[in-house]
């Protein structure tokens, strides 16, 4: 009776994707759902349709896919607005003495993004007070505003950057230590950065609009700064999804 209950809750849930446009998914779960036992049903109702909810809630808001991404549990853990570590200043590294201790730091936080498809993150997000940055930038984005230049990906040790001229643009930021949300900071558009290479050579980039904001958004981690201090107009700060459906994000973005 107790089981039978429980299926005709999984099948009301099941039958509400279908209408939600994911047929082929419901349909084949549910004739699984079918054919096995209590356990299988439970696992079902807690696991495959909670996901495949979150995916569609995503696509609803025009995601092309999650909104943030879901770690991996045996990863370093990513740390949160909120924990009083990321308000914290990160030393420098002496190099070359430390560079061991970089390609230490560096695996950590290549396991700590490993499928998130993050732009950048910087030691201090996984609790290590150290100026590392990883920083990867693609030609698009489906939420922040690119300029259609891919850069490869760069780990900089102890970065720094300069301001070239005092032209500044306000745009969304995110963030994987404020998941799910986003808010509009201003910025310089055209910045030169220095850091050290793996190989240990001094490196310096100029970078315009998103590059630039991306570089300076990371480098801010190494002092402590997470951009919801930075977002003027509260007004703009909050949930991605709801942010996404919001006139002045479609305004950003030229579809209204
Ligand atoms: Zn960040």
């Amino acid at each position: 009776m107790k089981l039978k209950k429980r299926e005709a809750n999984i099948f009301t849930k099941l039958r509400s994707l279908l209408r939600f446009g994911c047929a082929a998914l419901a349909f084949s779960t549910e004739l699984s759902a079918m054919r096995f036992g209590s356990s299988i049903l439970l696992f079902l109702e807690t696991s495959a349709y909670s996901l495949t909810h979150r995916r569609m809630t995503t696509m609803s808001a025009g995601l092309s896919n999650l909104d943030y991404p879901i770690q991996n549990q045996d990863a370093p853990k990513i740390l949160r607005f909120g924990n009083s570590k990321l308000y914290e200043k990160s030393l420098p590294f002496n190099l070359p003495e430390e560079m061991p201790l970089v390609h230490e730091v560096l695996e950590q936080m290549r396991q700590a993004t490993k499928g998130m498809g993050n732009v950048g993150l910087a030691a201090p997000q996984i609790g290590i007070l150290r100026q590392l940055v990883m920083l990867e930038i693609p030609a698009t984005h489906t939420r922040y505003k690119t300029d259609g230049i891919a850069q490869p990906m760069r780990i900089m040790i102890n970065p720094v950057w300069k301001a070239l001229s005092n032209d500044k643009n306000v745009e969304w930021e995110g963030c994987l230590s404020v998941p799910g949300m986003m808010g509009m900071v201003q910025r310089h558009t055209h910045i030169e950065y220095s850091y050290f290479d793996l190989g240990g050579n001094l490196q310096s980039v100029q970078a315009y609009n998103f590059h630039a904001r991306a570089v300076q958004h990371e480098i801010d981690h190494l002092n402590g700064v997470l951009f919801p201090l930075l977002v003027e107009n509260r007004c703009t700060l909050g949930f991605t999804e709801e942010i996404m459906h919001s006139s002045e994000f479609k305004k950003s973005r030229g579809l209204v």
